[in-house]
């Protein structure tokens, strides 16, 4: 069986016609399948239209949240009740073209647990958000130890195997393509184009989008606390060498001109990377914060799963 899962938030108008595109190549690999639609708190009628899909279609499965959890939590949750020996994670807005199911599926047969689906362009996105994804993963890359493909969202094919995996992960800071490349097994891509969204506007926010790459950095690297540290060290190595100038100044040469300016430069200097420490610092506490508290990872309004 395959199980595909997908990620809703304000999706209403596309899910019809993402719904259709999926059964089409879903029919062409003979499987027996089922289709996971993560409401994610959507204000939408998209509640409304994936109710009727599963009166008329017994493959449809539908899991309401009781509001907007993000959509790392929201595939997360779809992960939790697949029953696929395989699963395809899918966007609800027509950018991941499901035709490209088939061939993930095709390339996982030859023994891969995991085939990504790595864009080679994107279209109908802004130039910020094409330059911030970019950087972002690049930056991600170097400062972690495993091998997180770049330009790769959550659109692939996994083993069962691996979600299992998943599901053993107790943190809530969700980071799938993280997480799943640090699961390892065999791994392989295939490229594709992304293709602007069909209905309506991005869910990913600014702010959401910050979260989501400080979750990746903090989850899959702890070289933002290296740098404070570091950054500490070269700054304690250049404030030594100006108390020896200091002294030098004030009991050789004599010349201590009061030096406002330089003073003032820098407090505001260090003043500003202290803070930046103390950020860093900040950041990695309040996940673990997050952790310790272990309330439950999303709530669930209502479902039609059976065994919920
Ligand atoms: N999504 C979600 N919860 C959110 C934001 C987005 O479930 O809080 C879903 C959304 O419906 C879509 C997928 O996650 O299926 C990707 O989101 P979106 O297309 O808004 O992001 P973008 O492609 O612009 O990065
Ligand atoms: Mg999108």
């Amino acid at each position: 069986m395959i199980s595909v899962v997908i990620p809703v938030y304000n999706e209403a108008p596309n899910l019809p016609v993402l719904y259709e595109r999926l059964v089409k190549v879903l029919d062409k690999l003979n499987q027996s399948r089922e289709f996971i639609f993560v409401n994610d708190g959507s204000h939408d009628q998209s509640e409304e239209v994936l109710r009727e899909l599963a009166k008329k279609n017994p493959e449809v499965r539908f899991i309401n949240f009781s509001r907007n959890f993000g959509h790392q939590i929201a595939v997360s949750a779809g992960l939790d009740h697949t029953k696929g020996d395989k699963v395809v994670i899918i966007d609800a807005d027509g950018q991941d073209p499901p035709e490209l199911i088939e061939q993930l599926y095709l390339r996982s047969l030859d023994g891969f647990e995991v085939v990504y689906a790595q864009r080679v362009s994107r279209k109908g996105e802004s130039w910020m958000k094409k330059a911030t994804a970019k950087w972002f993963y690049r930056i991600l890359k170097r400062i972690t130890q495993i091998p997180i493909p770049v330009d790769t969202g959550d659109f692939r094919i996994i083993d069962k195997k691996v979600v299992e995996q998943l599901r053993q992960m107790p943190e809530r800071q969700k980071f799938l393509r993280g997480q799943i490349a640090w699961i390892g097994f065999h791994q392989t891509y295939v490229n594709y184009e992304r293709d602007e969204r069909l209905y309506g506007k991005t869910g990913y926010s600014y702010r959401k989008m910050i979260r989501f790459a400080l979750d990746g950095i903090t989850s899959f690297s702890n070289w933002p606390l290296r740098l404070a540290t570091i950054s500490g060290f070269v700054f304690a190595f250049i404030g030594f060498i100006l108390i020896l100038y200091t002294l030098y100044s004030r009991f050789w040469i004599k010349n201590y001109e009061p030096g406002w300016a330089s003073e003032m430069l820098t407090i505001l200097f260090l003043g500003g990377i202290q803070l930046i420490g103390i950020g860093i610092i900040g950041e990695y506490i309040s996940r673990m914060n997050d952790n310790i508290r272990s309330r439950p990872l999303y709530i669930i309004k209502d479902t039609n799963i059976k065994g919920n």
